[in-house]
C-alpha cells in the first residue's frame, strides 16, 4: 500500500495533471493499492486568501473578479483533460458550485461583515484542494482508473485552532480507516484533499500553510502504508540551496531526525510536521520530482545508509532577528530567563535558537523579524522590575542576520566537527555572532550577518566535500 502526495506545481495545469495520471498508472503495476493526496493547483491558495482579504477591506468587486479568474483557470483545465461529455459536464458543475458557494458567496459575507475570521479563512482556503481532488480523480477516470475524490473533512479530525489546527490522531485513524480501507479493498483509488480537516462538529479547518505534505504523512500513518511519496518540483533534499552553492547535490538518503531538523530550519522541500505521523511505524518517506519522475529522489528512514559524510546539509534562515537581553546585574539572578521566555510565549512567537554564555551577562535568541516589535514590547512589560533594579539594562535587536544550521546525524559523538565548521567559517572571513548546539548533537546552528550567508554556506559545503 502506497500513499502518494502531489504538490501544487505537480497539479498546476492539465499537462501536469496528465503526468500525475501517468505516474499513478505506472506505480499501479507495482502496487495495486494506492491512495493519492493532492494540493491545490499552484498559487490557488494564495489567491483564495487574497480574495478574503480584499472582501474584508471593502474591495468586493476585486475579490469577485479574482474568483472569476479562478473559475476560468479550473474550467480550462477540466475542458482540456476530460473528453467524456457527461463526466466533463458533471465536473464543471461541481467546480462552479464549489467556487460559487465556497468563494464568491463567502467573500460577499466577509464583505458585509467587514472582517475575515480565521474560520472563514479556512473555509475559503479549502476550496483549492476540493477543486483539485475532483479534477485529478476525474482525469484518472478518463483513462479507466477507478478513482474517487474524498474530502479530508471526512477523515482528519482536528481541534478548532483555525488556520493551524492540531490533528487528533486517534479519531483520525478510526475515521480514515473506516472510510478508505473498504475503498482500497474494492480496488478504488481515493484522491484526497491535502491541507484540510474538520473539527468533530464538522467545521472545516486547515493544517497550516504547506500542510498537504503533513496530510500525506497522516494518511500514510492511518493506512499503515508501506511507503509515502511526496511528489514536488525539486529532485529531493539538497546538501545546500543550489542558488548559494552551485555544486549542491541531492541527498539519496537522510534520517527522520535530519529531515525534521532541515525542514524546521528552512529547507522548503517538506512541511516540518510531515514525518511525525510516520515515526511510530517507521514508514519510509520519499521525496520525488514530478518533472523528472525517473530520478530516485531522497529517501527518509530511521536508519539511512552511511554516506561517508559526517554532515549532511547546510541551511540558512533569513528574515530573522537576534534579540539580546543584557545587564551586568543579571548574573546569578534567578528567573530572568523564565520571565523572558514566558513573555515570548505569551505572544505566540516561535524561538528558533537560544544562546546564553556562562558569564550570564546576556541571553540572546532568534525569532522571525516580523514578530520582533510585539515581542520586545512584551519583554519590556514583563521585565519592568528587573529594569528598575538594573538587573537588566538593555534589550537590543539585530536585524540583518541569518541563522546557519549545519545538520547531520553523524555529528553525534564525533569529535572535531565543530572545529572544522568554525575553521571554515573563519577562513571565509565571516564573523560568528552567536552559537547554539542542541544536546541531540545533530545540528549546530549559529548566527552571522546576512551578507555573509553565501560565502559561509559555500565554505562549509567545501570543507566537508558535500558537492563530491
Ligand atoms: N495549498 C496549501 C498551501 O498552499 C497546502 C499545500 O499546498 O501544501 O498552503
Ligand atoms: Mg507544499
Amino acid at each position: 500500500m502506497l500513499v502518494m502526495k502531489f504538490g501544487g506545481t505537480s497539479v498546476a495545469d492539465a499537462g501536469r495533471i496528465a503526468e500525475v495520471v501517468r505516474i499513478v498508472k505506472r506505480e499501479l503495476e507495482q502496487d495495486s493499492k494506492i491512495a493519492i493526496v493532492v494540493s491545490a493547483m499552484s498559487g490557488v491558495t494564495n489567491t483564495l486568501l487574497d480574495c478574503a482579504q480584499l472582501a474584508a477591506a471593502g474591495r468586493y468587486t476585486e475579490a469577485e473578479a479574482s474568483c472569476k479568474e479562478l473559475l476560468r483557470r479550473h474550467r480550462i483545465t477540466v475542458l482540456e483533460l476530460i473528453k467524456d461529455a457527461i463526466r466533463c459536464e458533471e465536473l464543471l458543475k461541481a467546480v462552479e458550485d464549489i467556487i460559487d458557494k465556497g468563494c464568491v458567496r463567502l467573500c460577499y459575507g466577509i464583505h458585509i461583515l467587514g472582517e475575515a475570521s480565521p474560520r472563514a479563512l479556512d473555509a475559503i482556503a479549502s476550496v483549492g484542494e476540493r477543486l483539485s481532488a475532483r479534477i485529478v480523480a476525474a482525469a484518472m477516470q478518463e483513462v479507466g482508473l477507478d478513482a474517487e475524490a474524498v474530502d479530508a473533512t471526512e477523515l482528519i479530525v482536528t481541534d478548532d485552532n483555525f488556520t493551524d489546527a492540531t490533528v487528533q490522531m486517534s479519531q483520525t485513524i478510526e475515521k480514515t480507516r473506516s472510510r478508505l480501507l473498504p475503498m482500497l479493498e474494492q480496488g478504488k483509488i481515493p484522491v484526497i484533499t491535502g491541507f484540510i480537516g474538520a473539527t468533530s462538529e464538522g467545521i472545516t479547518t486547515t493544517l497550516g500553510r504547506g500542510g498537504s505534505d503533513y496530510s500525506g504523512g497522516i494518511i500514510g500513518c492511518c493506512l499503515k502504508a508501506d511507503a509515502v511519496w511526496i511528489w514536488t518540483d525539486v529532485d529531493g533534499v539538497m546538501t545546500a540551496d543550489p542558488a548559494l552553492v552551485p555544486n549542491a547535490k541531492t541527498l539519496p538518503e537522510i534520517s527522520y531526525s535530519e529531515a525534521a531538523e532541515l525542514s524546521y530550519y528552512g529547507a522548503k522541500v517538506l512541511h516540518p510536521k510531515t514525518i511525525l505521523p510516520l515515526l511510530t511505524d517507521s514508514i519510509p518517506l520519499t521525496i520525488k520530482n514530478s518533472f523528472r519522475p525517473d530520478l530516485p529522489g531522497t529517501l527518509i528512514t530511521a536508519c539511512p545508509n552511511y554516506t561517508g559524510k559526517d554532515i549532511k546539509a547546510i541551511t540558512a534562515i533569513k528574515n530573522v532577528s537576534l534579540v539580546t537581553i543584557s545587564g551586568r546585574g543579571m548574573m546569578g539572578v534567578p528567573g530572568i530567563a523564565a520571565k523572558t521566555f514566558s513573555a515570548v510565549a505569551s505572544q505566540n512567537v516561535n524561538v528558533l535558537m537560544i544562546s546564553q554564555s556562562s558569564s550570564e551577562n546576556n541571553i540572546c535568541f532568534v525569532i522571525s523579524s516580523s514578530e520582533v516589535e510585539r515581542t520586545c514590547n512584551a519583554l519590556r512589560r514583563a521585565l519592568e522590575v528587573e529594569f528598575h533594579h538594573k538587573h537588566v539594562e538593555e534589550i537590543s535587536v539585530q536585524n540583518d542576520i541569518a541563522i546557519i544550521a549545519v545538520v547531520g546525524e553523524r555529528m553525534k559523538g564525533t569529535p572535531g566537527i565543530a572545529a572544522r565548521i568554525f575553521g571554515a567559517v573563519g577562513r571565509s572571513g565571516s564573523n560568528v555572532i552567536a552559537i547554539a548546539q542542541g544536546s541531540s548533537e545533530i545540528n549546530i546552528s549559529f548566527v552571522i550577518n546576512k551578507q555573509d550567508v553565501p560565502r559561509t554556506v559555500a565554505a562549509i559545503h567545501d570543507e566537508f566535500e558535500l558537492g563530491l
